[in-house]
């Protein structure tokens, strides 16, 4: 029976490519650094420009 993997803080798995590490949480969202700057444009953000 495994037990829920400990994940420290601020470690996530980001939901667009799947990768684990420090991902930004942004409107119900989980995206990594690189994914996070991909869309932030398109979804209108003007952060981390
Ligand atoms: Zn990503």
């Amino acid at each position: 029976m495994m037990t829920k993997q400990k994940f420290g803080k601020g470690a996530h798995k980001c939901r667009r490519c799947g990768r684990h590490g420090p991902v930004y949480q942004c409107h119900g969202l989980s995206l990594c650094r690189r994914c996070f700057r991909e869309i932030a444009p398109k979804m209108g953000f003007k952060k981390y420009s």
